[in-house]
């Protein structure tokens, strides 16, 4: 068995949770608990101890289960970012990350990404070893989040930041929004073989009722149009050539779909 899992665990209406357990310590983090019950029951039924929350940002769906998790683990570490703390939005933070900075758990190295646009204090978990991303609302399948703080030019540096990660990276997304997505997508990116073939995939996966996450960041690349600023297809979609003002439009046509 390999030494770290992530389990998906799906919440409200299309919010996933995640729990990272270290099976060598016996220990567990998650990730933007939107409630508490859910997360409490699978540390329960694994047998293993809840020492941190890694909030990605503030939204309610996102941190609605700090305050019930932290009564029951009373040491729990709360991760966010500085500018969340700032803005005192997390509940019960402890920890104040930046961009850069590194931590570890299940005896790999975590980085933080800041990565603004949805909101002004979102991060990014980056865990290098097992290739995997905690992306929140930043970055979702085929798509990405609503700007409901920040600029396209701050969403658009946070994704290509995002984007020069490995292909193989595995994106964690806090939303099952993957197949409307995919519909949106071929609307401004009609020709795109990849995007027809991934449309196929997911109707089928989600028939099953199966996750489309995690996401394989190589085929984000290609079939994302949120992540595709740079090429002709967008380009001709849009009338625009700099990839600010591709992605603005892009962004502003799916607000409106
Ligand atoms: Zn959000």
């Amino acid at each position: 068995m390999e030494r770290l899992a992530v389990h998906l665990i799906p919440v409200l209406r299309d919010n996933y949770i995640f729990l990272l357990v270290d099976h060598q310590e016996r220990k567990a983090v998650v990730v933007d608990p939107a409630q508490a019950q859910p997360v409490l029951e699978q540390v329960e039924s694994l047998g293993v101890e809840l020492t941190a929350i890694w909030n990605t940002h503030h939204c309610w769906d996102h941190v609605g289960g700090n305050q019930a998790l932290k009564e029951r683990y009373p040491q729990l570490k709360i991760y966010a970012s500085q500018a969340d703390g700032e803005r005192k939005r997390i509940p019960g933070q402890t920890e104040y990350l930046k961009h850069g900075d590194t931590f570890s758990f299940a005896g790999e190295e975590v980085q933080v990404f800041f990565v603004p646009g949805h909101t002004l204090g979102h991060i990014a978990y980056w865990l290098p070893q097992s290739s995997h991303l905690f992306a929140g609302d930043t970055l979702f399948g085929a798509g990405c989040g609503r700007l409901h703080e920040g600029t396209p030019a701050q969403m658009q540096a946070s994704l290509n930041q995002l984007r020069s990660l490995p292909d193989e990276t595995l994106v964690w997304c806090a939303h099952e929004y993957t197949l409307s997505n995919l519909r949106f997508a071929l609307t401004v990116d009609p020709n795109n073989p990849d995007l027809k073939e991934r449309l196929k995939e997911v109707e089928v996966l989600r028939a099953q009722g199966k996750p489309s996450v995690p996401l394989r960041l190589g085929e984000e690349k290609r079939t994302n149009p949120f992540l595709r600023y740079d090429q002709p297809a967008l380009q001709k979609t849009t009338g625009a050539f700099d990839p600010v003002n591709v992605f603005a439009k892009v962004r502003s046509l799916k607000d409106r779909w």
